[in-house]
């Protein structure tokens, strides 16, 4: 096994991502302590129990104090909260970094209570799943997936190449990139795609009762993919769209415009038009697939 990439590793928020990140660490040897808090002591427990962690602490202060790396995995919401109970405990030279999906947000949030010697490198895993909590979690979770990395301009390199040593040891691929756009890039292939599930899920449901058992039913044609996508976690995705706002409205914008073409093509009848566009993205597939993103 290779040397540990961090002595002390402290996890704020012990969900589907904390906890994954926990548990590939401590497969892996990533790093030589692994701390961890989260808000409740349900959650606290249940992470004591499921033991991938070293130490478990009630509060930000203790599980940070010490840490050559922290990493937030909260909703993005609680940011600002958990930014200022870390400050006073963060150490010199320690590495401040989270898994947000609106990597601006990060920026915007932690900047200001980074300490003279201490560098922020935010990051985004772009994987997950539907589940939330420490049990939900499992080590194999990063693998093949890309972990994007958004330092702010001036950051310490030796602190980013540190910072994506530890997520390629995790099983990604990282890849280096400007928080704006980080957030345009996430905006559509991310964040809109579940505001449609959410949409289209709902519209559903608002459906007279008959017809809803039907829509149960007759999933398999379609709507079940959807639900997936839509039984997401309401937390998080609350805060994803309060904090990527602009790229989310504009992506949006332009979805309803291409909706509109495809209203008119069908009401005037035209399946070139039609077909033309569903070949187009049917390629998009067969790229997802030779890319191993599938
Ligand atoms: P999750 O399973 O709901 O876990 C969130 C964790 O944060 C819980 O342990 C929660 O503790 C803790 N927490 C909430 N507020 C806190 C506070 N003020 N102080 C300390 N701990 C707090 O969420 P997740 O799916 O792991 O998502 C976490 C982050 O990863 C989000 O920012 C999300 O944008 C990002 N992300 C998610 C996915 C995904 O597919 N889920 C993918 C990539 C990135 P309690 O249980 O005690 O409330």
């Amino acid at each position: 096994m290779s040397e540990p990439v961090f002595q002390r590793l402290a996890l704020i928020g012990l969900g589907l991502i904390g906890s994954s990140l926990a548990r590939v660490a401590k497969r892996d040897g990533l790093v030589a302590h692994i701390a961890g808090t989260a808000r409740s002591k349900a959650t606290r427990d249940k992470a004591a129990a499921l033991g991938f962690l070293d130490s478990v602490h009630d509060e930000i202060g203790p599980c940070v104090a010490g840490a050559d790396l922290v990493v937030v995995c909260t909703p993005i919401g609680a940011y600002a909260e958990v930014a200022e109970a870390m400050r006073p405990h963060l150490a010199e030279g320690a590495i401040v970094s989270d898994v947000g999906s609106v990597k601006q947000a990060a920026i915007r949030d932690f900047g200001p209570q980074i300490p003279d010697g201490v560098h922020l490198v935010p990051g985004h895993p772009v994987a997950g799943t539907e589940h939330s909590g420490p049990e939900s979690g499992f080590a194999e979770l990063f693998q093949g997936r890309w972990c994007i990395l958004t330092p702010p301009p001036g950051t310490e390199a030796a602190a980013v190449e540190r910072v994506a040593e530890l997520w390629r040891r995790a099983g990604s691929l990282v890849e280096i990139m400007d928080a704006a756009h980080h957030d345009r890039v996430l905006a559509i292939t991310s964040h809109l795609p579940h505001l449609i599930a959410y949409t289209i899920v709902s519209t559903a449901t608002d459906l007279a009762d008959a017809t809803q058992s039907e829509v149960i039913k007759f999933s398999a044609g379609g709507f079940r993919d959807f639900t997936r996508i839509a039984a997401s976690d309401p937390v998080m995705w609350r805060d994803v769209f309060l904090n990527n706002r602009e790229a989310v409205l504009e992506m949006l914008g332009r979805f309803n415009e291409d909706l509109t073409a495809l209203q008119r093509a069908i009401r005037w009848g035209e399946g070139d038009k039609l077909q033309e566009l569903f070949t187009r993205t049917r390629a998009i597939r067969r790229g997802i697939i030779d890319a191993n993103q599938a």
